[in-house]
């Protein structure tokens, strides 16, 4: 599996600005206000740390689309 892209969905909830995304994986996440990744995020060499940072996000606006099952966010 290999992260192609990773954005913020609020669709459902909106980003509470909590900064633990850019405190677990500061290479792809900054949170000025709303969280936004960075355009010269390395997805490849930080995918773990960004899957635990979708996992850990508590409004659940993370979302992941990897090269095999498409768009899934943390919910
Ligand atoms: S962890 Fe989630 S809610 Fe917190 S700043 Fe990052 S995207 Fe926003």
């Amino acid at each position: 599996m290999a992260i192609t892209k990773v954005w913020l969905d609020e669709s459902e909830n909106e980003c509470a600005m909590c900064g633990a995304c850019e405190a677990i994986c500061p290479d792809v996440f900054e949170v000025p206000e709303k969280m936004v990744v960075k355009a010269d995020a390395d997805l490849g060499a930080n995918e773990s740390e960004i899957e635990e940072a979708a996992q850990g996000c508590p409004a659940a606006v993370i979302a992941i689309e990897n090269d095999h099952s498409g768009k899934r966010d943390n919910t």
